[in-house]
């Protein structure tokens, strides 16, 4: 039996463990249970791989997604590992051929879909061979709590009753202690250590703006800062997904769409090419993501916001799994709040739900208005402390000066009063501002007292007034979702003098790429472009002789490191991150001799 430290540098060819993950491996190597909640990124996959790999026996994994199998199973095989995955997919032949292999103990590791693993022909296969373990991953599908629940994932209770000295571990990336403890629960785990990571994501650059005019903003973004890069864009709405997917590829950006609406085919498709090609924008409803394993999305942009703090995290953690430097970026108006507010109101729930969905809207939107560090305030919503302010966040890097606004916020007030409470936020900007359009002059609002009082404050300021009286519920909005305002009983102290208030000044951010972080994530010195370019072609090359994705081959992480290191034999090659001895013997020379060439 191979150490556990053997197994991670000579299969996977990393130097260390990271974090947990040696105290987790070796829980499992002793025969022992775990219950682990680490950040997308944070090296889960390793914690069951290597005592896979270290213990007698086929590991048998368990994931929701056929296409988060077929890629782990493609990257392991790279890495010299048996693996086999069962699914839908497979014909008839191909899931015989992959049966008895595992009957003949030649599996190293299996993946199989919950539904297919709880069948009695496949409970009745695994009691006839050796198990090293069970991984149970996106473990947070077997509760309710999460957004991802799945039913299949209830039936895996049996695994602890069939096969009670199998070691079981169970992974997720929610932190969420209400589904953690559902996790312990119904998979039978309460006895398993726990072991939760911090859920800090340090190469996250985040940044939330006033939305302007998305789509510029939105190419703007990406031209200075990701021009080639891989991304993700979260839209609300199918067809504003469509829409932005075609306005970026007009506007010469590569992108594709991705939702429900789709067909299961198209939807495939481009899933795959997002993943395959490089440099593909995939514009995405929340439909997309989970099990994207993909370790080079650069960046991830909001285009609508999110509906909760934990939406928002796990889709903004999909970037830079790789560790290297990533952009979480979104744009938020005043309309995105009116909607989101007059979504829960409207709703049909119960008065329960929609009192958690209303603390979750509040919770988003004071993240988004706050002044303070971003990723201080993340990390105390999952219940963590940051001592100091990151210093990787836009308010850390620019802060947003505030102002004294009582005196305007209780005009904006009086304003909604005055005119009725049936009117948008534009209406009481035009009033506010004196403006004798036609609908302001025949609802005879010039006589208001109110009228033209804030004419020295500009449109914009105005809006970002309401929106920040909308956010603090100073305001609501009405549930038809017309957009027409209301007073809420929270601004009395306020309208009574009681209390001062203090805002946001809204400056248009220049934040320049220097300032996110330094660079480009993948900074490339000039005279190193040729090399670099020579490195990713070769790998391209390789991945589409194979159908694999490029990052099967090698990560773009371990391409840097050939690029840095200049290796001129394999003996200085394998010291390298990600090069393992197969990786080494399979690729070793044909990238030495790109090195040769263009060096
Ligand atoms: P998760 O499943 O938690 O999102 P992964 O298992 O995909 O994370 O790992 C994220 C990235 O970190 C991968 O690129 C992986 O190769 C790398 N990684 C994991 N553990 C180590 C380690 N000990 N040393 C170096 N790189 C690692
Ligand atoms: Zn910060």
């Amino acid at each position: 039996m191979n150490s556990p430290r053997d197994i991670l540098q000579h299969v996977f060819g990393y130097e260390s463990f990271r974090g947990p993950q040696e105290a987790i491996v070796n829980t499992l190597v002793q025969g022992r249970d775990a219950l682990v909640l680490m950040p997308t990124g944070g090296g889960k996959s390793l914690c069951y791989q290597i005592p896979a790999l270290a213990r007698p026996g086929t590991a048998v994994i368990i994931s929701p997604l056929i296409a988060l199998m077929q890629d782990q199973v493609a990257a392991l095989v790279q890495s010299g590992v048996k693996a086999a995955y069962l699914s839908s997919t497979l014909d008839w032949q191909e899931t015989q051929a992959i049966e008895s292999q595992l009957l003949d103990g030649r599996l190293d590791m299996l993946y199989v879909a919950p539904e297919r693993l709880v069948t009695s022909r496949m409970l009745e296969k695994l009691s006839r061979v050796q198990i090293a373990l069970f991984a149970i991953d996106e473990a947070h599908c077997v509760s309710h709590w999460g957004h991802d629940f799945r039913s299949d994932y209830l039936g895996l209770s049996v695994l602890r009753e069939q096969f009670p000295h199998v070691p079981r571990i169970a992974l997720t990336a929610t932190a969420d202690p209400r589904t953690r403890a559902d996790i312990a629960v119904r998979l039978g785990l309460e006895e398993a250590e726990v072991f939760i990571s911090s859920f800090d994501r340090p190469n996250i650059f985040y940044r939330i703006a006033q939305k302007l005019k998305a789509m510029d903003q939105l190419e703007a973004f990406i031209r200075r800062e990701h021009a080639g890069d891989a991304g993700i864009v979260y839209c609300l709405s199918r067809n504003k997904v469509d829409k932005t997917a075609e306005a970026l590829n007009q506007r010469g950006i590569k992108a594709l769409p991705y939702h429900a609406g789709l067909t299961a085919q198209q939807r495939e498709e481009n899933q795959t090419r997002f993943l395959r090609e490089e440099g593909i924008v995939m514009v995405a409803t929340i439909a997309f993501g989970m099990g994207i394993n993909k370790p080079n999305v650069r960046f991830v942009a909001h285009l609508d916001l999110p509906k909760s703090i934990e939406a928002y995290y796990q889709e903004t953690g999909r970037a830079g799994r790789d560790g290297l430097a990533a952009n979480a970026w979104m744009v938020y108006g005043i309309g995105d709040v009116i909607k989101l507010k007059s979504m829960v109101d409207g709703s049909e729930a119960g008065a329960e739900f929609k009192r958690d969905e209303k603390g979750k809207v509040d919770a988003i939107l004071s993240l988004c208005e706050s002044v303070q560090c971003r990723r201080q305030l993340l990390l105390t919503h999952f219940g963590e402390q940051l001592a100091e302010p990151c210093g990787h966040c836009d308010n850390c890097v620019e802060p947003s000066p505030t102002w004294e606004a009582t005196e305007a916020a209780r005009l904006a007030l009086s304003t909604v009063y005055r005119t009725g409470s049936r009117y948008g936020v534009e209406y009481m900007v035009e009033v506010l501002r004196g403006e004798r359009s036609e609908r302001v002059v025949s609802n005879g609002h010039d006589a208001l007292a109110v009228f033209g009082k804030g004419s020295d404050i500009a449109d914009k300021d105005w809006r970002s007034v309401f929106r920040q009286l909308l956010a603090k519920g100073f305001l609501q909005p009405d549930i038809e979702g017309y957009g027409a305002l209301r007073l809420d009983d929270r601004c009395r102290p306020l309208l009574r003098g009681e209390t001062t208030l203090m805002l946001r000044r809204e400056q248009s951010k220049t934040l320049t790429p220097k300032k996110t972080g330094g660079k480009p994530a993948l900074d490339i010195a000039s005279e190193d472009r040729v090399l670099w370019e020579a490195l990713r072609s070769k790998r391209r090359q390789l991945a589409q002789e194979q159908g694999v994705p490029p990052y099967v081959i090698f990560h773009d992480s371990t391409l840097m490191a050939i690029l840095e290191a200049r290796p001129r034999n394999l003996r200085e090659m394998q010291h390298l991150a990600g090069i393992g001895e197969t990786k080494l013997e399979r690729y070793g020379e044909a990238f030495l001799s790109v090195v040769n060439e263009y060096a």
